[in-house]
């Protein structure tokens, strides 16, 4: 890991807290990933495009856009999901 992304990666949870966007599972720190809102692939690659994540959710969305996740696995829009929407 690069230094910026190391620094993304610490602001992000200092943002999100250790809290699974998605799922809600409170997390350790060895279990925290960060989800890319916007896929990699399709050019997502500031901070305001990280996310906190469970592995499990981090693997489900994969390549999926965040409309699309929500929608396929049913989960309910939160206040800090809307804030990437
Ligand atoms: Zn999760």
């Amino acid at each position: 890991m690069s230094k910026i992304q190391q620094k993304w990666v610490i602001q992000t949870i200092l943002r999100d807290g250790n809290v699974c966007l998605y799922c809600k599972k409170e997390l350790k720190y060895n279990e925290i990933t960060l989800d890319h809102i916007v896929p990699k692939s399709l050019g997502g690659r500031e901070i305001n495009n990280l996310a906190v994540s469970c592995l499990d959710c981090n693997r489900l969305k994969g390549s999926l856009l965040l409309t699309e996740f929500l929608n396929r696995h049913g989960i309910e829009l939160n206040e800090k999901i809307a804030r990437y929407l």
